[in-house]
This record gives structure tokens, sequence and C-alpha cells, in this order.
């Protein structure tokens, strides 16, 4: 541990939020290390097996939850916030059309987590300029870390009841980064207010019911999970409640009246590349492999891999108006696919003989 006097630690907190700003976080905040009812959270959403395949969130332990575990002299953790929402994308315009592909606002640019590692680098960078070499770790959504919990604590905002973390000037549509460092910092105090009051907009509009409850997000219902994490199977029963949503859902952001006063991102990286924010599902799902990592390189779209994209492709195929462009697309697909593809596409061509039985 460095030792610094309290003047010079609380002078460095606040140059460390200027720094912060300066390299586009919008906000940034100081937590300790013990995170509360946090840990107890999490043992009971895995005990309940609302994790469903995300094994990674139950095998690392106590060490999520306790911040000085994965990295040992550990004292405080500098939380940052970015903005990521491209303006005018024309959102709800996509997902009310079931022709469109909707890709989660996050993916549509960029990978996040090269973009933000580099910033809290350069933050490090900036710390040590200052204090000399210390000891620390930047995390992005990267290793076994509460990092909502930790945001929390550092008075990035709260919880809301759609486990998301949502700030009253900026909602929800952020990345969050973490600096774990072995300087006594000051902390923030943590944001102890919730403002969702009596709210349940986000749990009532869910298309496949993933909330258990406020705060209770079972993954294996999340279409975020089922498009993103989960590599088998979707779940029948499930398919055609997904709609147009073929990597990752907004729903319980969009709805949510905190989001009003969220800011569009500065980040170029983070703007649409390749025609995502409006491509339809017979064009992206046309795509051969090599397009598909040749225009999803540095993208977050790579995590479901070219047969995760085309099993989402052929559930939003499914529940596309029935025209021939899609059936034969779906049909020009059939042949040379993976058991796991094939199989959606012929769930995806059996909702269309069904709806044209019933016309
Ligand atoms: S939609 Fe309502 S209940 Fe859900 S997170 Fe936003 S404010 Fe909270």
């Amino acid at each position: 541990m460095k030792q610094l006097p309290e003047t010079k630690l609380n002078s460095l907190a606040a140059d460390i939020k200027h720094w912060g700003r300066e390299l586009g976080f919008q906000e940034v905040g100081i937590s300790g290390i013990d995170l509360g009812p946090h840990e107890q959270y999490l043992n009971d959403w895995l005990a309940t097996g609302y994790h469903g395949e995300l094994d990674y969130m139950a095998v690392h332990g106590t060490k999520r939850s306790r911040p000085a575990e994965l990295v040992p002299g550990t004292l405080t953790v500098i939380s940052a916030r970015m903005d990521y929402l491209p303006g005018d994308t024309e959102t709800i315009r996509i997902l009310d059309d079931p022709s469109q592909a909707y890709i989660s606002r996050y993916a549509l640019g960029r990978d996040y987590h090269k973009v933000i590692r580099k910033r809290l680098a350069k933050l490090a960078t900036k710390i040590t300029e200052a204090v000399g070499e210390f000891g620390y770790r930047a995390f992005v959504d990267s290793a076994p870390i509460l990092e909502k919990a930790i945001a929390e604590q550092a008075g990035i905002g709260w919880i809301g009841k759609n486990t998301l973390v949502l700030n009253r000037k900026a909602g929800s549509w952020f990345f969050l980064g973490e600096l774990f460092t072995d300087l006594p910092l000051p902390t923030d105090s943590p944001t102890e207010k919730n403002h969702c009051g009596r709210c349940t907009a986000c749990l009532d509009i869910c298309p496949t019911d993933a909330f258990a409850g406020p705060y209770q997000l079972d993954a294996r219902r999340c279409i975020s999970y089922l498009t993103i994490e989960l590599k088998g199977s979707i779940p029948v029963e499930l398919r055609s409640k997904m709609g147009n949503r073929v990597f990752g859902c907004d729903d319980c952001q969009l709805v949510c009246p905190w989001n009003r006063f969220a800011k569009p991102t500065q980040e170029t990286d983070f703007l649409p590349r390749h025609k995502l924010d409006s491509s339809s599902l017979v064009e992206l799902f046309l795509w051969t492999e090599e397009e598909f990592l040749n225009r999803t390189a540095g993208s977050p779209i790579r995590r479901s891999g070219y047969q995760g994209w085309l099993r989402n492709l052929a559930v939003g195929l499914g529940n596309a108006p029935t025209s021939t462009a899609v059936i034969d697309a779906l049909k020009s697909r059939l042949a040379g696919a993976s058991e796991l593809v094939r199989e959606h596409i012929e769930w995806a061509l059996e909702q269309h003989l069904s709806s044209k039985t019933q016309c």
C-alpha cells in the first residue's frame, strides 16, 4: 500500500474524477471493498438457478463479491461510466418492424472492452504521474466482478428493478469499467436512494417474462442471454416471444422513464457500423461466414459466433411476416447448415407454413 498524507489523497480523488471526465467518462466514483448485501444477493440468485449456463458466475466463489480476494491488496475501486447510446438510430421503428433485425444498441459499434480498457489505462498512467507507482488492475466486464454493486457503492447510481444501474441524470445506457487500486482513497457515499418507486414498466414489458420479480432476473428467459450466452438450442416456447431481437434486447431500458435523461454518446467508436442499425433480417441472414467475420471484427457481436448468429436470425425470420424473400432465404441456408441452425430454420419455416394454413 502506498503511504500518502490525507490531504494528498483527498486532492488525488478529486483529480481522478477530473481526469476521468477528460478521458471521456461521464462520471467517476470511488468505492470501498465492502459490497454489503450484494454477496448474499448473488448467492441467492445462483441458488435459484437463474444464471442458467452462466457457470462463470458461480465458479469464482467470494472472489466476485470481495475485490481484495480477486486482487490482493485492493483497498478501493474506481468505478467509471461511459455513455454508449448512439443518437438517432430509429430504435422504436426498427423494433416495431418485424422484417428488420433489432440489435441491442450497445453492440452496434466497436467492442467497448477495448475502448474502455484503454481509457482506464490512461487514467492509471495519470495517477502514476501524480503519485508514483501504485498497485492497480483494470477491468471491463472481463473478470468475476460485481460491477453494478461497485458502481452503486461508488455513488454512480442505484440498481433498478430491471437489475441495471440507473443514474438520475443519464438513465442506464452506459458501460461500466473499474480500476482496482491499493490506494486508500476517500470513498464516495453509496447511492442510497432507489428511484424506481412504484414503477414496474420494465417488469411488465419484458417480452419473455424474464423477471421473476423486481430485481430478480431469470437469465434463462432473458433475450440477451438466449441470443448471446446460450450456446445450444433456444427453448421453443420462447422463440415467438423474441420477435426480431437477434442480438440482445433493450426493452427494459427503452421503457424506463429515467432514460429520458440519457445523452447520446460522444464516442465515434460506439456509432453503428455496417448498417447494423438498419438491416433486414434477410440481409443479415444471407451474410456468408466470411462476411460475418469481416463485418463483426472488433464488434461485441463476435461473441455469438456465426452459428449463433444464424440461429438467432432464423428465429427472427420465423417471426417475420411471410414473404417469398423470407422463405427463400431460410431454405437457401438449409443445405450445409449445422444441426443447431437447421433445427431453428425448420422451426422458422413451420411458422410460415402454419400462418399460411391459418389464412
Ligand atoms: S422501468 Fe421503472 S422499475 Fe424498471 S428500472 Fe426503470 S424506473 Fe425502475
